[in-house]
């Protein structure tokens, strides 16, 4: 038996034990402090009632031997539900039909998942500062992994260096952490960039529904050529509180085709739903039913409330750094904020100090990638009196 010896190559993610660590022992010597964690990445709001009442509905209908669904037959999503996301990339103004879309369980297992069907060799372009599951998915499969670097000098929204090839580009709009999103041209050059590498884009838009801003595309399809080279994975995790229910779905155009050594054309989607049929069973019909109410007018009114809520937190955030002239990105189109460690402190004395002058917890930038030192996260998933006192505690350590 020999191991995946790719493993032993992960670095080994600290980042959150650590913040733990530092957490623990500040309650501990500071038994009576109020502290706030704006670090969370989870929501905190409750579901939509919407969603709710659909998903005890199908809890019942599951229970009447009439009405009970066992194994569904694709995996791939049922039909309510692919359509209605297809009439939803409608309104986002992008053509989707309901056969391109499958249901996952979420979007970082799609993700992941998704490597599967793309040869070791290829290389991986990632943005720095990233997301870590996309580097560590590919470091699992033996890929090569390169860098475009998101940092001050483009408002941490990288584009693409024409004279480096990539093979597979991982994009994520809004940006998870930096909260940046990039305009309908950055994109459109990413597009180009990735037609003339002959390369796919992984386009994770997991954060479309924070955008407000007209200017800022919430799918990539709303760009032309985009459905001959990206795939799109999205979550109802932070749309509508779906963390703990597991729902999302992939995009794999029709028009996505590559050519093997053989010089054959394959479809992409041809393969993804050949790995997906072996390896994935579905999602469950409640939750299935529970995200089709998501996008019913009923649905949408509702998660837009909680939507709204934890932008208006994104703006208190986003205002007090304005105030205290800290350089910034996101909070406008994102529920994260990326703000520049005061006085030139790196992102671990800054969170030390927060931590012990103000009892607020954010996250330090250097935990995802080399472009985040001396940068920090501070996410809007608080509620509100927690997020106004954490941004009075902060601009006192600030000024
Ligand atoms: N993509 C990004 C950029 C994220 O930040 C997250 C979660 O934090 C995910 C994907 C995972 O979402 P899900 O809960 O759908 O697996």
């Amino acid at each position: 038996m020999k191991i995946n010896e790719n493993f032993l190559q992960l670095k080994e993610n600290y980042l959150f034990i650590d913040i733990a660590k530092k957490v623990n022992a500040f309650i501990k010597a500071n038994p009576d402090a109020k502290l706030i964690r704006m670090g969370i990445g989870d929501v905190t709001l409750p579901i939509a009632p919407a969603a709710v009442e659909a998903m005890k509905k199908a809890a019942d209908e599951m229970g009447v031997k009439e009405t009970f669904r066992g194994y569904e037959d694709s995996g791939a999503g049922y039909d309510f539900l692919r359509e209605a996301v297809s009439a939803y990339y409608r309104k986002l103004g992008a053509d989707v039909s309901a056969h391109e879309i499958r249901i996952n369980d979420g979007a970082k297992s799609d993700c992941g998942n998704i490597t599967d069907i793309f040869s070791s060799d290829n290389t991986v372009l990632v943005t720095d500062p990233v997301y870590p599951v996309y580097v560590d998915s590919n470091i699992m499969s033996g890929r090569k992994i390169i860098c475009a670097d998101s940092d001050e000098s483009n408002g941490f929204a990288a584009m693409p260096d024409k004279s480096i090839h990539a093979d597979i580009i991982y994009l994520c709009s809004p940006n998870n952490p930096t909260g940046s999103a990039y305009t309908k041209a950055q994109l459109e050059e990413w597009v180009s960039y990735a037609i003339e590498n002959n390369a796919v884009i992984i386009y994770d838009s997991a954060y479309e529904a924070f955008i407000s801003d007209p200017e800022i595309p919430r799918s990539i399809y709303c760009v032309d050529g985009a459905k001959k080279c990206a795939i799109e994975m999205c979550s109802l995790s932070k749309t509508a509180g779906f963390t703990g229910m597991r729902c999302g779905y992939t995009v794999v155009p029709d028009e996505l085709v590559m050519t093997a050594s053989d010089g054959s054309e394959v479809s992409i989607s041809k393969l993804w739903n050949r790995r997906q049929g072996s390896k994935f069973n579905g999602v469950s019909y409640p939750v299935q039913r529970a995200a089709e109410a998501v996008f019913t007018d009923e649905g949408q009114r509702q998660i837009q409330e909680s939507i709204s809520y934890y932008k208006e937190n994104a703006k208190l955030i986003a205002e007090t750094l304005e105030r205290c002239n800290v350089p910034f990105t996101g909070g406008k189109n994102s529920p994260y904020i990326w703000f520049k460690c005061p006085g030139g402190m790196g992102s671990w004395e800054f969170f030390d100090k927060l931590l012990n002058e103000a009892a607020v917890v954010g996250t330090p930038g250097a935990g995802f990638g080399k472009n985040g030192e001396g940068w920090f996260r501070l996410t809007a998933f608080n509620d509100r009196e927690n997020t106004i006192e954490a941004m009075k505690r902060l601009e006192k350590v600030i000024k």
